[in-house]
């Protein structure tokens, strides 16, 4: 390419209204997990508006937008999720969420404006990318289980043309306002979660030698499973065991039959994802055994860990450097605990997941809170991170 490519940050700035309504839009008025009809309308909305053609995958609540369908460079696909949470917002923002109990407390409201906003920098671009780009709304992320983003695999959105690069993006209070965090390798946690159902012997609490307490032994399973993690896996590789819930009896002299117990198991490698499953399994059932007690144990796995390959994440890096300036485009130092079903879309083909920084100082603010209210200067830097992202991987660069 001849000389310097311009950033896309000045023509982001011009589409900063239209994403701002957009996101007000999506903000005021969340739905649930597998309950995206009307986000999912709004999007196709701003998409036909847009001259952009897209398809709606029925049942998976997903619609997938292309720009540039026969340009002959590498496709890039960009994803947003599009859920809001169970929370009753608090914000006390003008465009609160309508509705009690329902909230976009996790900033996918701007992940979605931030995409629509660099579908219209690109289609009205004098300066077209080489190659095509996808635009992947995705339901459901907050599901957990088995998420939005492999439904909509499995009903081809990365066929079609075949995607050679994904990249997402998810705001992040502890990367300042105006940066971008990026980082090469295991990124965010495999989460699984458990139940156990215990059962030993109820009956009268002043006669407990007449067979296994179930409260004891569901007692001794807690506090084994601190040990899995202590004492299984290695100190270098971060495992998370907690217990959550724990369930079993009515009142003070009456021993249960069973008493409950469910948990989550994160890890970042998948040798140690397995191997911490089968500790659990045997330490669970060998405490049990120990005082003739039955579990029951159901091990669900949940969303993989998110794992940034090498190459294709330090192409978007170097392109957040040109675009931002090498001090906003910020390599990020851990991993996080957390989980995210951007995961799936790593599975099958490289690319990167990137955190958008709304971090304002004496302002703390986190995911998931009543008063998340990320600042939609965010919206700009999401939208130019999309865009520059995307020219980076398809060669486009300086
Ligand atoms: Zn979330
Ligand atoms: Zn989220």
């Amino acid at each position: 390419m001849p000389g310097a490519t311009e950033p896309w940050t000045p023509s982001a700035r011009r589409v900063l209204p239209a994403m701002r309504a957009w996101r007000m839009s999506f903000h005021q008025e969340p739905e649930l997990s597998l309950h995206e009809d009307h986000t999912r309308d709004k999007v196709v909305a701003a998409l036909e508006e847009m001259n952009i053609p897209h398809q709606v995958f029925e049942g998976t609540y997903g619609v997938v937008g292309l720009i540039g369908g026969d340009r002959p460079g590498p496709v890039v696909a960009l994803r947003a999720d599009m859920d809001g949470l169970p929370i009753t917002e608090q914000t006390g923002l003008p465009f609160e969420s309508k509705f009690p109990g329902r909230m976009h407390a996790c900033g996918h409201d701007v992940h979605m404006a931030a995409l629509l906003g660099a579908a219209a920098i690109l289609v009205r671009s004098p300066r077209p990318l080489p190659g095509p780009v996808k635009l992947l709304f995705q339901a459901a992320e907050e599901e957990g289980d088995r998420g939005g983003a492999l439904p909509l695999i499995e009903r081809g959105c990365l066929r079609d043309p075949k995607v050679d690069f994904v990249v997402g993006q998810h705001v992040e209070p502890t990367v300042p306002l105006g940066s971008v965090g990026w980082k090469v390798g295991a990124f965010m946690a495999a989460a699984d979660h458990f139940r156990l159902t215990v059962r030993g012997h109820g009956g009268h609490a002043s006669t407990p030698h007449q067979g296994p307490d179930a409260i004891v032994v569901a007692s001794e399973i807690v506090i084994a499973l601190q040990t899995l993690v202590s004492r299984i896996r290695d100190p270098l590789d971060p495992v998370v065991v907690s217990v959550g819930s724990v369930h079993g009896g009515t009142r003070n002299n009456i021993l249960p039959d069973e008493v409950v117990l469910e948990g989550t198991v994160r890890t970042l490698n998948p040798m140690t994802r397995a191997t911490m499953e089968a500790a659990l399994r045997r330490r669970v059932r060998a405490v049990a055994a120990s005082v003739g007690a039955r579990v029951r144990i159901e091990y669900v796995h949940g969303y993989p860990a998110l794992i940034n390959p090498p190459d294709a994440t330090r192409e978007v890096a170097a392109a957040l450097g040109r675009e931002f300036g090498k001090d906003r485009a910020i390599e990020v130092e851990y991993p996080m605990m957390g989980a995210e079903d951007f995961s799936q879309y790593l599975m099958k083909v490289p690319g990167t997941f990137l955190r958008l920084g709304v971090g304002v100082p004496g302002r703390p603010s986190s995911l998931h809170s009543a008063t998340f209210a990320p600042d939609e200067r965010a919206l700009v830097v999401g939208a130019a991170t999309l865009v520059a992202a995307a020219e980076g991987l398809q060669g486009g660069g300086p």
